[in-house]
């Protein structure tokens, strides 16, 4: 199940939380965390593992943005109070998070975000406008970013706030995107009062607690799985279905493509699961091998996030005009899973970072080149 029908959709909203709830039941969510805090410590191929079933069998359950993102920096960079008060709910599946960090002139380069956060006594006084608030009009909890200090440079006047959904002040537009789903919003903040114990890490060094938002298992696993079952649905389906009479697997074209795609699933997984060793060496040799883990990373990204577009775009091209029929139809071949993949991998290669983004960590932190000019 696709993160854009999860959001859409009110059913497939309540079947999501529903799975939450029972994987937190079993201790499932937070195996990778200390055990202080409930997890059991458990190593991150363990987790990639986990992500990779739970992809491959489509299922929902995981809020990434609570689970992947805001645990990890909690975890680093929370005081003890906001741990307490914030990993038992999100490990027990019950709260989910939405990420308020990009705005409408603010994506790739965060940095430039302009959100401002004023003190005032015990509070902070928010105003501004995020962009691409992906489930807002689900989550109860958002994590954000806000200039604090506008007269310093950049990153460095950046605080990171834990903001109630509920709080007064806070505003959503809906942003359709083209296949219609309702999953990403404008996120107005008009003196929306932010307690002051809900900002994470000191004021002005929210740019570096949010780095550690990255810290969690992100070997992209989820596209290498998600990949290996379309394409093992797309090749059954060539088997089964003719054309003029003849099976479309006999097509020295589909097959020449499918075969191709079979052999970049298998290249993706294995640089899925060379991510998640580099990241369990991190954590045994230290910041030495970080560089090497994040670089590969961004290359796991670029390629799984293309993979799927790739993928999508094959199937189109060999289901012809079918691939165009939504699901519910008696023409609908594979439910009109390469339908809607169709129109949502169009935005793979921008969530979480661009592709372009991507190549310019591996160009320049991997095979250091020189800065472009
Ligand atoms: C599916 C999806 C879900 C999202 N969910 C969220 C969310 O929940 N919360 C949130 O805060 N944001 C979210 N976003 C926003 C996402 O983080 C941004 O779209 C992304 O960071 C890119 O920013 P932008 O859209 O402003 O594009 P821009 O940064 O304006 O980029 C435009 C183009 O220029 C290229 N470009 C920019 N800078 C460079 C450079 N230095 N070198 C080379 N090329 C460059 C980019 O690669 C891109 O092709 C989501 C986006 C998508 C697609």
């Amino acid at each position: 199940m696709g993160a854009e029908n999860i959001y859409d959709n009110d059913e497939a909203w309540d079947f999501h939380c529903y799975m939450a709830r029972s994987l937190g039941q079993k201790g499932w969510l937070s195996r990778p965390w200390p055990r202080e805090y409930g997890g059991q410590a458990a190593p991150i191929i363990e987790q990639l593992l986990f992500n990779e079933a739970k992809a491959y069998y489509r299922a929902p359950g995981i809020d990434y943005q609570g689970l992947g993102m805001l645990a990890p920096t909690l975890l680093a960079s929370g005081n003890e109070e906001q741990k307490q008060q914030h990993l038992p709910p999100i490990a027990r599946g019950e709260i989910m998070w939405c990420q308020g960090w990009s705005e409408p002139n603010a994506g790739s380069d965060l940095a430039s975000l302009k959100t401002k956060a004023v003190r005032d006594g015990d509070y902070y006084v928010v105003n501004g406008q995020k962009a691409w608030t992906s489930g807002a009009h689900r989550a109860q909890w958002c994590f954000m970013l806000a200039r604090t200090d506008p007269e310093q440079p950049r990153h460095r006047g950046l605080s990171f706030f834990l903001v109630d959904m509920k709080t007064p002040g806070i505003k959503l537009r809906p942003v359709r995107a083209m296949n219609g789903t309702y999953m990403f919003n404008e996120m107005f903040f008009d003196d929306v009062r932010i307690p002051r114990m809900n900002m994470v890490g000191e004021e002005n060094r929210g740019w570096y607690v949010s780095l550690m938002t990255m810290n969690f298992e992100r070997s992209s696993i989820g596209f290498m799985a998600e990949a290996k079952r379309n394409l093992e649905e797309l090749s059954k389906y060539c088997k089964e279905t003719k054309r003029n009479g003849r099976r479309l697997s006999d097509d020295t074209l589909v097959r020449s493509l499918l075969a191709q795609l079979s052999i970049e699933v298998e290249v993706g997984l294995a640089l899925s699961y060379n991510v998640a060793w580099l990241q369990e060496k991190v954590q045994e040799k230290g910041m030495e091998m970080a560089l090497q883990a994040a670089v590969t990373a961004s290359a796991g990204k670029v390629y799984g996030s293309e993979l799927g577009q790739r993928l999508a775009y094959a199937g189109c091209r060999i289901m012809g005009l079918y691939s165009q029929v939504k699901a519910g139809s008696k023409w609908t071949p594979l439910k009109g899973r390469f339908e809607s993949a169709y129109q949502e991998c169009v935005s793979l290669n921008m969530g979480g970072g661009t592709s372009e983004i991507m190549r310019n960590v591996i160009a320049l932190r991997g095979l250091e080149l020189p800065k472009g000019t």
